[in-house]
């Protein structure tokens, strides 16, 4: 089992600093369709160079763990309960060295388990079956896009599509939608595995287990396989690109499974997953614990190292006609009303992590440093002490923004923050603030958790480490923290911008192709 062990934690650690060769064929190929200049084409260099440096630093690509899964087949007789046991130790120690984020909370608490255990985490399921070897397959997947993922009943009726029936050509429906509705808050451009039939928990199950198969495999069943190839040539055409900038990659990889269902149900369940997409696998020899293969490793590798020089993201921006403009914190009000939807800033100074629990708590508390002209950056970082006591950011890319729109527009009044940083943009209510007060929203890089921690010098300061290390509020110094403004003060929303275009270019899919 010791030797188990440590093949987990090997699986582990690739799985969160190392993306699968398929994966990074489908970023390649995402370059390649994007226009060169744009910001979307921005946003695909630094996810290029963030996969790089996670190669490099051996640190999590993305910040956000997710809820790690595994999926295991088991040759008879061999011992579950130990191999729990082995996962579970592996999970602590990758925790305590920073390959995870602590990402466990108790629901009714919210308390930090702090080792990333918890009830039901991390999610282990077995199956027996009839091979000589065990197959491990793990997935970490974040809440950005999980939140994403989204169930159908047919019939409905879909925004934009009209009604869609109990047939292929409403399931087609259904995925477009899907795809519609996760805008760029899943850190897109992304895959997504689809489920046809089941109930509501095994829809769901099946849909994730798609995301097991090959990015570039063919689907056997005939009418999958040409809606697979229907969505990927048409998705793309709704312009939401990456990180929802607009653009034309939008999504990556389609995989559809389908299962028998009870007459009265008809369950679509699509589980999204961002280009961060983290999921590797091993076949493990049962009676030495060791790995014999590697999963995920046929074709050709990308060489981003090649890629990047060809594709300097800062050369891009230079060339193209956007604005980039130095700020540093504290913000006068007349400065932020000069930034317009479209700029990019850089940020040299310090600024203040604060998500979930941060923004519930300024509601009804005093803040615990000065906020006023200030920047907020909605990121729950991966942190680490070294021996001295000093605090490292391991990762620390932002995280999915319109959580915090019930508090944020208030938060910003109450206390004269300026300026918010994070992803996925916000709604309706935050714009008007930013109105109102005078401030932007700043959208950076989902996902980018090794490019933002390198723009983090030092580690100044934590407040509120009892909400636990993703929730803490961390005086962050930065030095050219890249960003581009998506909201600003004169009631510009690029999101809805986004949002709205490509409402009007899913209509032109409301007609039945497949009968
Ligand atoms: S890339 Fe985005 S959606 Fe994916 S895990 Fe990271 S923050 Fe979440």
């Amino acid at each position: 089992m010791e030797k188990f062990q440590q093949s987990m934690y090997d699986l582990i650690v690739e799985t969160s600093t190392k993306l699968p060769k398929d994966v990074r064929r489908a970023i390649a190929r995402a370059k390649v369709r994007e226009n060169a200049g744009t910001r979307a084409a921005m946003a695909l260099d630094t996810i290029v160079e963030n996969i790089q440096m996670a190669d490099e630093n051996v640190s999590p690509i993305c910040q956000d763990t997710g809820l790690p899964t595994f999926k295991i087949k088991v040759p008879v007789g061999v011992n579950q309960i130990e191999m729990k046991k082995a996962i579970r130790a592996a999970i602590v120690e990758a925790t305590k060295n920073g390959k995870l984020r602590p990402n466990s909370v108790d629901s009714l608490t919210g308390k930090n388990s702090g080792d990333n255990l918890g009830e039901g985490v991390p999610v282990i399921k077995f199956e027996q079956w009839e091979n000589d070897y065990i197959d491990v397959r793990l997935i970490l997947k974040g809440g950005g896009c999980e939140n994403k993922n989204i169930q159908y009943s047919l019939p409905c009726e879909l925004e934009g599509l009209g009604r869609a029936g109990r047939d292929l050509d409403g399931i087609r429906k259904c995925i477009l939608h899907a795809v519609y509705q996760a805008q760029g808050q899943g850190c897109s451009a992304g895959f997504i595995g689809v489920g046809i039939g089941g109930d509501r928990s095994s829809g769901y199950e099946l849909a994730k287990e798609q995301l097991f198969r090959p990015v570039d495999d063919v689907n056997p069943i005939e009418e999958l396989r040409q809606l697979e190839e229907y969505i990927m040539e048409n998705a793309n055409k709704l312009g939401i690109g990456t990180m929802g900038f607009g653009g034309e990659s939008t999504l990556l990889g389609c995989k559809i499974g389908v299962m028998h269902r009870i007459p009265a149900s008809f369950f679509v369940s699509v589980a999204y997953n961002c280009w961060a997409f983290r999921r590797m696998g091993v076949k493990i020899d049962p009676a030495t614990g060791e790995i014999i293969e590697w999963l995920y490793q046929d074709g050709e590798d990308v060489d981003f190292a090649k890629e990047l020089e060809k594709a300097e993201a800062a050369a891009a921006l230079e060339q193209g006609d956007t604005r980039v403009i130095d700020l540093v914190p504290p913000l006068s009000e007349e400065q932020v009303r000069q930034l317009r939807v479209g700029d990019v800033v850089r940020i040299s100074g310090v600024i203040y992590t604060g998500r979930d629990a941060i923004h519930k708590y300024l509601m009804d508390h005093d803040a615990p440093v000065d906020l006023n002209g200030q920047i907020i950056y909605h990121c729950g970082p991966v942190m680490l002490k070294d021996e001295e006591g000093r605090w490292h950011a391991k990762a620390a890319g932002p995280t999915t923004s319109i959580r915090e729109e019930p508090y944020q527009g208030d938060i910003m009044k109450k206390f004269g923050v300026r300026a918010v940083i994070g992803k996925g943009g916000m709604g309706a209510k935050t714009l008007q603030a930013l109105k109102e007060h005078g401030g932007v929203y700043l959208n950076a890089i989902g996902g980018a958790a090794q490019y933002y921690a390198d723009c983090i010098k030092s580690v100044e300061g934590v407040d509120l480490l009892e909400f636990g290390i993703p929730e803490a509020m961390w005086h962050l110094r930065v030095e050219n923290f890249t960003a581009v403004v998506t909201m600003d003060s004169h009631g510009n929303s690029l999101h809805e911008d986004v949002e709205k275009s490509s409402l009007e270019k899913l209509a032109q899919f409301k007609e039945p192709v497949f009968k």
